[in-house]
Parts: C-alpha cells; sequence; structure tokens
C-alpha cells in the first residue's frame, strides 16, 4: 500500500519485471525522500537498468507500481528521465543548446528555454562555457552538461545509471566531489546506480544493495558518515568495516 509520506519524491512498491517469461528484478521496493541521495549497488546483470527503464516509464512493470511525489506514474514517460554512462551530447550543439533539448521537446519556446540553461551554468560550474560545441569539453565537462540536461528534464529527482563509470580514476573522483556541491546548491534527490563500492559509499545517505537471479534487494544500508572529505574518511575503520559488510552481500 503506498502510504503518503509529505517529503516522499520517489516510491517503487513492490516491482517486477520479466523479459521473455522470466523474472529479471523480482518485488523491489524502495524509496527516495526529499533531499536524499539513494544509490543501489549492485553487480553488473543484476537489473539495475531494468529498474531504471521501469522508473522512467520506459518499461510496463508485471507487478507493482511507481509513485512520484505520491502520484501514481507507472508506465508514464517524459515526468522523470535518466543520465548514464554513454549519454551523448549532440555534437552539433553547443552547451546550451544541448541544455535545452527536454525543454524544446516539452514545447517550450527555445530562446525562454535557453534563458533558463544560461541562468543554470554558474552552478553547474559551466559559466563561461555556453558556447563550446562538445569537441572542445573535457570527458569530465561533457558529464557535467549531461548532468545539468537531466536536471533540466526532472527538477525534483534525478536517476543517474553509472554516469562515471566511463571517466578515469580521477576524474571519477572530482566528479563526484562535483556533485555532492552542485546537490548542495539545487537541493536534488538522486537516485543513484553504480557496481562501485566506495563510490556508493562516498556519495550516499542510504544504500540499497541488490544481487540474485531475478535481482532483488538484498539489504538496505544507511551510511552515518558521510560528507567528510574523501581523504578523512578514507582512513577510518568504520570504512572498512562497512566495506567488508557490503561485500559479503554482493
Ligand atoms: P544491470 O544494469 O544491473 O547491469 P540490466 O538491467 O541491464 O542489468 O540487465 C539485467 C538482465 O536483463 C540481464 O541479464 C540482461 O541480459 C537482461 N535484459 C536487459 N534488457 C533486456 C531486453 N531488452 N530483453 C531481454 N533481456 C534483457
Ligand atoms: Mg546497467
Amino acid at each position: 500500500m503506498n502510504t503518503y509520506h509529505n517529503n516522499r519524491v520517489l516510491s517503487v512498491e513492490g516491482v517486477t519485471k520479466e523479459y521473455n517469461h522470466k523474472n529479471i528484478i523480482e518485488a523491489i521496493t524502495i524509496h527516495l525522500d526529499k533531499g536524499e541521495f539513494v544509490s543501489i549497488l549492485g553487480p553488473s546483470g543484476c537489473g539495475k537498468s531494468t529498474l531504471f527503464n521501469v522508473i522512467s516509464g520506459l518499461l510496463e512493470p508485471e507487478e507493482g507500481k511507481v509513485f512520484i511525489n505520491n502520484n501514481e506514474v507507472t508506465g508514464k514517460t517524459g515526468i522523470v528521465s535518466y543520465m548514464h554512462q554513454k549519454d551523448l551530447l549532440l555534437p552539433w550543439r553547443n552547451v546550451v543548446d544541448n541544455g535545452i533539448l527536454p525543454l524544446e521537446i516539452r514545447g517550450m519556446n527555445k530562446e525562454e528555454a535557453r534563458q533558463k540553461v544560461i541562468e543554470m551554468l554558474p552552478i553547474f560550474e559551466l559559466e563561461g562555457d555556453g558556447e563550446k560545441y562538445p569537441t572542445q569539453l573535457s570527458g569530465g565537462m561533457k558529464q557535467r552538461v549531461s548532468l545539468l540536461r537531466a536536471y533540466m528534464f526532472s527538477k525534483e529527482i534525478m536517476l543517474l545509471d553509472e554516469p562515471f563509470g566511463g571517466l578515469d580514476a580521477i576524474t571519477r573522483l572530482k566528479m563526484q566531489e562535483y556533485l555532492l556541491e552542485v546537490l548542495r546548491k539545487i537541493k536534488g534527490s538522486v537516485l543513484f546506480i553504480t557496481h562501485d563500492i566506495d563510490e556508493a559509499i562516498f556519495l550516499s545517505d542510504r544504500i540499497y544493495i541488490i544481487n540474485g537471479s531475478p535481482g532483488h534487494i538484498v539489504e538496505e544500508i544507511a551510511v552515518p558518515f558521510k560528507q567528510l572529505s574523501t581523504t578523512d574518511f578514507i582512513a577510518t575503520d568504520e570504512l572498512s568495516q562497512l566495506r567488508g559488510k557490503i561485500l559479503k552481500l554482493l
């Protein structure tokens, strides 16, 4: 049953999805509250992207429901979308015109859409880059533009599917800190898919561990020490304990 929660932005209740009469994910129940950063952590092939396809309405589940802001949206597209690692920017469009895509699709006037994106450039640390084309951007900058575009699509919730998976280790660490910084400014709520334990621990308030075939939630873990800097918290015993606990579940 969907009980009403004031600050609940997303709620997935008992979702099961099959391909060819075989369950890929089963009885998935998760939620995301306003301002929370929640990760779905699990090995590849366990159905994480399938779950996002259901949440964004691209796939209709066999069982279960999806609620956004307490409204049922199961099977409806256009409300939230997600960003993944291979998200491409249109090479013939500059940063601003890539950012306006979701607004344009919704029928907003181009100039108005551009204004909205230009206002957000400083927050996404892209000030002065609005006129640049994708070939002029580094890998990290391209991901910032993709994040901005995901934000323009749905400000309430950002669904990020392994967004930093294609980046080198150093850029990836920088992008993780950058993401937390942007989220502080926009007060965003994020559901984040990863198969990287440290990434999940560093970014999240809570982690759902998904595993098995069909994929199901095996554990929900609260991360008690988020927001310490990377270097500070790498040393703590608490971290290695948490990492050990998670490893056993994967
Ligand atoms: P993850 O994102 O965790 O790596 P996916 O959700 O992409 O996992 O895939 C989960 C399982 O569903 C995989 O075994 C994959 O082969 C299968 N699968 C994904 N998409 C389809 C599809 N369109 N048709 C049939 N099987 C699919
Ligand atoms: Mg995937």
